[in-house]
């Protein structure tokens, strides 16, 4: 684990990118977002207007975990990746919904508890 990581882990900081390309889009990443929407919706893609919306309160007005918000984020951006690169299949399948959570669920523990392959920057 990198000391920044570490660092940011024991002040309990959350760093979400604000933008993130998938295939050809750009994906806007709104955190905090208020969902008006859906009651009791943490998260959401909005394919149409490149945007991932992530709550950091839930419904009830508690303060979300950070590594449910995490869990959140990668929740989404598998549901895009699964849009961009495989035309919606897992969208379509039965069990697709639980797919995608526990993909989500194991990416949240793998970025948590390791550190992660990048190119350049510092690690
Ligand atoms: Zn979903």
């Amino acid at each position: 684990m990198t000391k920044k990581k570490k660092q940011a882990q024991d002040e309990g900081s959350l760093f979400l990118p604000q933008i993130v390309k998938i295939g050809g889009h750009h994906i806007q990443i709104i955190c905090p977002y208020t969902f008006t929407e859906a009651a009791g919706c943490h998260g959401m893609i909005d394919h149409a207007a490149g945007e991932i919306r992530i709550a950091t309160v839930d419904s009830g007005g508690q303060e979300r975990d950070t590594t449910r918000i995490i869990h959140t984020y990668w929740h989404e951006v598998l549901h895009a990746i699964d849009r961009v690169y495989a035309m919606g299949r897992l969208n379509d399948m039965k069990d697709g919904e639980a797919i995608v959570e526990a993909l989500a669920e194991g990416l949240t523990q793998h970025c948590m508890e390791n550190d992660l392959p990048r190119i350049g920057g510092e690690s």
